[in-house]
């Protein structure tokens, strides 16, 4: 294993400057054009695509993309990380130009207690709520909101609202994951963790607590250190993918892996009863409690929430 990666060699430019690059529409034809060619494209071929009759300034554009958003190599100019960055932004949310969706009912069920559950979609973000019960967090939230956060307005095109609350857990998870392996998604640099702990946590008949707002006690907030991309997940989300967890399930009849977020009827009774709490803050441990039927699996985790040991204990009472 190797030490960090001491020769990298950083040139910045500044936001000002950037925008100031891409402010420019032959420059954004010109990335557009790159991001649909699946190889490296020659001057010539580059040119005839996107500006065939205004040879001198087209050249003028390329030159101000490269280097930072566009590469020269020996097989012809590609685009560079942060070129196809801006590409995928710019195509990423504006398919649907700012949809909106009104909370409307929809086929998917509550996972904690049945009832239909509301869809709705505002300012590229997706919320889902219980019609009936509290769901998990309250607060300023409606009443049983157990799904708010930031979609993309192109995952709206073409689905169906169940289909687009399917691909919001997909895609939370995909986002989720690295993280809690101290990872950011967006970019790659490390993760901080911090804790949001209820001290005086009680569920009562709504389940949710009313000093914390929220149905679960301790919540792990997960923060990049240098891109600032930040997600908000119950703290036992992180055991779920750890192989006593998966064998447990496995052994109790779920026989594929849980989606981390996934709540549906369908693998609710395996996650729907699950605890974490705090057993010691410094440094920070936790306990989980995963019960299935009459086994329950006990598990213990750090602060980084590394999984320190997991313990099946059956009750035959
Ligand atoms: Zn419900
Ligand atoms: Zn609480
Ligand atoms: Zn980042």
């Amino acid at each position: 294993m190797g030490g960090p990666v001491d020769d990298v060699e950083t040139e910045e430019i500044t936001a000002t400057e950037a925008f100031a690059i891409l402010g420019n529409e032959t420059r954004m034809e010109i990335l557009r054009a790159l991001w649909q060619s699946d190889e490296p494209s020659s001057f010539a071929e580059l040119r005839s695509d996107v500006a065939p009759d205004d040879k001198g300034n087209f050249n003028y554009h390329l030159g101000k993309l490269t280097d930072h958003f566009v590469k020269k190599t020996d097989d012809g100019y590609d685009l560079r990380f942060a070129g196809e960055q801006i590409v995928r932004a710019v195509l990423t949310g504006t398919i649907t130009s700012a949809p909106s969706v009104r909370p409307a009912e929809t086929d998917e069920r509550c996972a904690y207690c049945d009832a239909p559950v509301e869809m709705g979609y505002t300012k590229d973000v997706i919320s889902v709520r219980c019609t009936d019960c509290g769901g998990v967090i309250g607060g300023d939230f409606p009443d049983g909101t157990y799904m708010h956060y930031q979609f993309p307005p192109s995952g709206l095109a073409d689905r169906t609202p169940e289909a687009a609350i399917d691909a919001a857990h997909v895609l939370y998870d995909s986002k989720i994951a690295p993280m809690m392996k101290g990872i950011c998604p967006e970019c790659a640099s490390g993760i901080d963790i911090s804790y949001d702990i209820c001290d005086d946590h009680q569920v009562g008949d709504s389940k949710i607590c009313p000093n914390c707002d929220s149905r679960y006690e301790v919540w792990a907030l997960y923060e990049c250190e240098h891109c600032r991309y930040r997600r908000k997940s119950v703290m036992w989300f992180a055991a779920l993918n750890h192989p006593a967890v998966v064998s447990f399930y496995y052994d109790h009849g779920l026989d594929e892996k849980i989606p981390i977020r996934k709540l549906t009827s369908d693998n609710a009774q395996f996650v729907r009863d699950v605890t974490g709490t705090v057993t010691d803050t410094d440094p920070f441990r936790f306990r989980v409690t995963i019960p299935i039927e009459d086994d329950t699996l006990v598990v213990s985790m750090d602060e980084e929430l590394d999984v320190l040991s997991a313990r099946r204990t059956s009750d035959s009472r």
